[in-house]
């Protein structure tokens, strides 16, 4: 059997303490190790408003105590986030953590038909936002069934709706020995089997699921990263979204561990980065592909002084060989470093070690993370040894506990003996570092966001003029994909451009931007199996030959 296993030193991992104990409450928490005036925290680099990790705690408690006893917040029930980047974003976060609630992010570009969706999955009692998403936010918890009063802002201001600043109060008002017990794991428990966190990814295959994130799952994967960064990384760029798995680990737990200042735009745009990378003179810069891209295409960028920057830091969707050519050109004394992963394993199951953050090593995903095993499973079944090329499977601490209440997909993703199907194809060389080759399962990637084909087929289908769909990715300069369709018209519907207009319009209309489609192409049939399973490969390889024939 070949099992390629991690390099790097196995991570103790504590397994009877909860996340925010973890981080608030052990020998880990930055609060044990450093002086207050010492202490770093979740800054908002336009309007300036800073938490540090200690008013974090004290936040969240107060937070914490007002939800479970002013507005009745039990244990394992659900908080949902929907809201740009703030400060106010973790601390309610770890508000809901500390009294054993579960929290669900979801993309503040979703309209209401999505966070409707998102809320019932998740099944959410109580939903976070900001002034600037309340009427998406409102219309759904309504269609969902959440009282008004159990929708509050994290920030801002408006008539009928409790503040954050408000929650603060009355949890203070409970005093010192009022405050709601910190949830503890019940005898017999651990950390792996409480569920924390309930994030959306369609995985391999149909609609999103929430995927089930224990509190051992992020405390993992945060010491694997740990032993992989320079100990003088004091300052984490926080432009990624907090509800994707990278913002959750990377931008909101991994920092406090690090007791580094996180440093966080909540809207990006190109040049409010650059000014806020020169600013605060950010060394690690976590990015996505889309964002690289323009860091080596945009003109503005050249109006900046970027010479300070140490290090880029990408991951959450492939960087093409072009690009790293680009980059190496343009930033020559930058180094260069990598993660491979999904949300199904909490972010990374490979990175970049420290002796290899070069250009050198870009086209590589990085050397399997710590305490983690991969497997490489051929076309016919077998295990790969080094360099052969099949389905990566993954196992370890950080590989998650499945989807909620989807006991099909979370058997057909996460075996018997505990190994994570990834979908995605790859290969490992002769160095322990991972090569993502292509990606067998459905997921389009755009701009770094996945985006479930399933969900843009079935609204398709439901258009008064389409007999049949099947969506996939196609190749786009920016985004890195972007959905295609594939449409069979009813009988007696005229093929022409103004159908493929309308049914385009159709899915803006309901569809958040990202999942928007950039193509149509009509056909007469879709091609499926035996089954009635869309036969995905086969329009795959008509697109690619369709490409190479120009
Ligand atoms: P998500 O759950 O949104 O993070 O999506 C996970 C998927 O993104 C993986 O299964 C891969 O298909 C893709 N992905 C993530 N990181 C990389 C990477 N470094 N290189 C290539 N593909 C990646």
């Amino acid at each position: 059997m070949v099992i390629f296993k991690s390099k790097q030193m196995p991570i103790d991992l504590p397994t009877t303490l909860t996340d925010w104990d973890w981080l608030f409450d052990s020998p880990y928490s930055p609060l044990s190790k450093y002086p207050p005036s010492e202490l770093a925290g979740f800054q908002n680099a336009i309007t300036k408003e800073r938490v540090n990790w200690q008013e974090v705690k004290e936040y969240s408690t107060y937070i914490s105590t007002a939800l479970v006893k002013r507005y009745g917040l039990k244990e394992g029930e659900t908080v949902a986030l929907f809201s740009q980047n703030t400060v106010w974003y973790p601390v309610a976060m770890f508000a809901g953590l500390r009294v054993g609630a579960k929290i669900s992010g979801a993309s503040p570009a979703y309209n209401v038909e999505e966070m409707t969706f998102a809320l019932k999955t998740a099944d959410a009692k109580f939903l976070m936002t900001t002034p600037g998403s309340m009427d998406v936010a409102a219309a759904s918890a309504k269609a969902a069934g959440l009282p008004q009063s159990n929708v509050f802002l994290l920030e801002g201001e408006l008539p009928g709706y409790t503040t954050v600043a408000e929650l603060i109060q009355i949890g203070k008002g409970y005093g010192p020995g009022g405050q709601a017990p910190v949830f503890k794991l019940s005898p017999g428990k651990k950390n792996g089997d409480v569920c924390g966190f309930l994030s959306f990814s369609s995985g391999t295959t149909g609609l999103p699921k929430a995927v089930m994130i224990s509190h051992q799952n992020v405390i993992a994967q945060c010491l694997q990263i740990q032993q992989l960064t320079p100990s003088n990384q004091k300052k984490i760029m926080a432009v990624l979204p907090l509800f994707h798995i990278t913002g959750l680990v990377h931008q909101m737990h991994l920092p406090i561990l690090l007791n580094a200042e996180v440093v966080m735009l909540p809207q990006f745009t190109m040049e409010k980065m650059l000014d806020i990378i020169v600013e605060y003179q950010l060394g690690e810069l976590l990015l996505v592909p889309p964002i690289l891209i323009r860091l080596v295409r945009d003109p503005i960028v050249d109006q900046y002084d970027l010479r300070h920057v140490t290090r880029f830091s990408s991951g959450a969707a492939p960087l093409s060989e072009e690009i790293i050519q680009q980059l190496k050109t343009k930033f020559p004394n930058t180094g260069f470093k990598q993660g491979y992963g999904m949300t199904e394993s909490c972010s990374c199951i490979t990175a970049h070690p420290p002796d290899k953050f070069d250009y050198k090593y870009a086209h590589s995903g990085g050397a399997i993370v710590a305490s983690t095993e991969v497997k490489i499973i051929q076309e016919d079944g077998t295990e790969a040894d080094v360099g052969g090329v099949g389905e990566v499977l993954a196992r370890g601490p950080q590989i998650v506990m499945g989807y909620l209440n989807n006991e099909k997909a979370t058997r057909d993703t996460f075996d018997e003996e505990g190994w994570l199907h990834t979908g995605d194809q790859g290969a490992i060389d002769d160095e322990g570092m991972i090569h993502i080759t292509d990606r067998i399962k459905e997921l389009i990637k755009v701009k770094g966001i996945g985006v479930a084909p399933a969900e843009l087929e079935d609204l398709l289908l439901g258009h008064e003029k389409v007999e049949d769909v099947a969506v996939m990715g196609i190749q786009d300069d920016y985004s890195g994909e972007l959905p295609k369709a594939y449409v069979v018209l009813k009988p007696g519907v005229n093929v022409d451009s103004v159908v493929g207009k309308e049914l385009i319009e159709f899915v803006k209309e309901k569809k958040v931007r990202y999942k928007w489609i950039k193509e149509i192409e009509f056909t007469d049939e879709i091609p499926k199996s035996g089954s009635g399973k869309i036969l995905r490969r086969v329009l795959r390889d008509k697109e690619r030959s369709g490409k190479e024939r120009g």
